[in-house]
């Protein structure tokens, strides 16, 4: 079904914009919390399951406590992401640590941490036995090489992706960590992103099955987790349909009866990590119309840019834009909505029809509530926004303030820039 993109409303966003200014992203709690517990009611026939938030959609601590609350784990693949699953008490087999090309720092931290390894490449067995050692649960990621094609409309591309290890490799690595004291293995992929094609996981789940069981039978070795991983998307344009979570998990069911429910390896856990599908729709970034331009276009500037929301500008994603209490109002006028980036990238949307967009407008940007904040960078010494969370008994929190000069500035130590940080901080100048 087409979703239809609904936002707070005008009277709640002037509300929080009274305290914050905007730029700002917001995210809805309830939203969040719903769309964890969808998922895993659909996942709810296989007794182990469990879901690894991709921390990386949305590293702010507070939003990775909600669904810690709503019983999911943290899917992590660097050293602060492991830092803040920690701070938040995750441990042990909690945390899923899906990196590639790792620092051994980085995997002598998941270790201590207990965090189950999902390795990447067959080199790593000898390196994670330096660096932390070998678990006795270990995971592995597999790449199938070629293209995954449903019908004939290609959804990914593993034979060009740099993870994973080939058929070959997973056969003589599983015997290598047998020899190691590995006793019990996880086999993950990822072959998709950002798909609402129903049948990508169920497909995904039988090869992950009938592999398992082929590594079973030529290895011995006993298997205590499919990782289905993440790439479940979200319709970010309105005539999208909907990923149909329940319809999902059924496929996925289908095939662990088709191929595992009656074998040796029946029983195993089947787990996920997905981001998008989770925090996406339940976000959006507050922004103002603070120029309009017209030459041989027009333009619309907001005070946000792709130092906020870098998707657009990044691969050319689509983002939907209301514009509040506009939300009903005929779409008569074609703009190019941008920001202030010397960077003529920095477009949230090109040619979009949209209403009369008047200054001061507060400008909704759908969907970022996953890789939104957390991809935003500095370009042009800009600041990343703040965060705030709309609670389920419809007050906010800010959980996250903006930068200031004086975060960004930070890394370079340069005693005039300390003189003049200051007086700008006297003056109470916003950046
Ligand atoms: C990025 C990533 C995810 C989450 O991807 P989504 O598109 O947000 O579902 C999960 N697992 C791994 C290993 C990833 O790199």
């Amino acid at each position: 079904m087409p979703v239809t993109k609904i936002a707070p409303s005008k009277e709640t966003l002037e509300r929080i914009i009274q305290q914050i200014p905007t730029p700002f992203h917001l995210y809805d709690e309830g939203a969040i919390r719903a769309r964890a517990r969808a998922l895993q009611n659909a996942f709810a026939w296989n007794g182990g399951y469990r879901e690894y938030f991709a921390v990386k959609a949305n590293p702010n601590p507070r939003i990775v406590q909600i669904l810690r609350e709503e019983g999911c784990g943290v899917d992590c693949s660097s050293l602060t992401e492991l830092m803040l699953a920690q701070s938040l008490g995750f441990s042990g087999d909690e945390i899923m640590f899906s990196s590639n090309m790792t620092p051994a720092n980085e995997f002598e931290y998941a270790r201590a941490l207990d965090a189950i390894i999902n390795l990447d490449d067959i080199t790593h067995i000898d390196f994670l036995r330096r660096h932390g050692g070998i678990p006795e649960h270990v995971c592995l990621r597999y790449n199938p090489g070629g293209t995954l094609q449903s019908g004939t409309f290609v959804m990914g591309n593993p034979g060009e992706a740099k993870y994973g290890f080939t058929k070959e490799q997973l056969y003589m690595g599983i015997r290598k960590l047998m020899e190691y004291g590995a006793k019990s293995f996880g086999l993950h992929a990822f072959l998709a992103s950002n798909t609402t094609d129903n049948s990508y996981y169920p497909m995904l789940a039988r090869t992950l099955f009938e592999l398992a069981l082929e590594l079973h039978a030529k290895t011995g070795a006993p298997f205590f987790m499919i990782n289905l991983s993440g790439g479940i998307g979200v319709p970010y344009q309105p005539e999208q349909n909907e990923a149909d979570i329940q319809a999902i998990g059924e496929g996925v069911r289908l095939a662990y009866e088709q191929t595992l429910a009656h074998t040796p390896l029946a029983g195993v856990r089947i787990v996920t990590e997905l981001g998008r599908y989770v925090t996406a729709p339940a976000g959006w970034l507050i922004a103002r119309a603070i120029h309009e331009k017209h030459i041989y276009r027009d333009y619309i500037g907001l005070d946000a840019c792709a130092a906020d929301l870098m998707r657009p500008a990044m691969y050319g994603a689509y983002h939907h834009i209301t514009v509040a209490g506009k939300e009903n109002a005929p779409l008569n006028r074609v703009y190019d909505v941008v920001g202030s980036l010397c960077e003529n990238n920095d477009k949230f949307a090109i040619q979009r029809p949209l209403p009369h967009i008047d200054m001061g407008d507060i400008v909704v940007l759908h969907d970022t509530g996953a890789h939104g904040h957390s991809m935003g960078y500095n370009y042009n010494g800009k600041m990343r926004p703040a965060e705030v969370l709309l609670k389920m008994d419809g007050e906010f929190e800010l959980i996250r303030r903006r930068e200031t000069p004086r975060d960004y500035f930070a890394t370079v130590m340069n005693p005039q820039l300390e003189t003049v940080i200051r007086q700008m901080e006297e003056k109470g100048v916003r950046a």
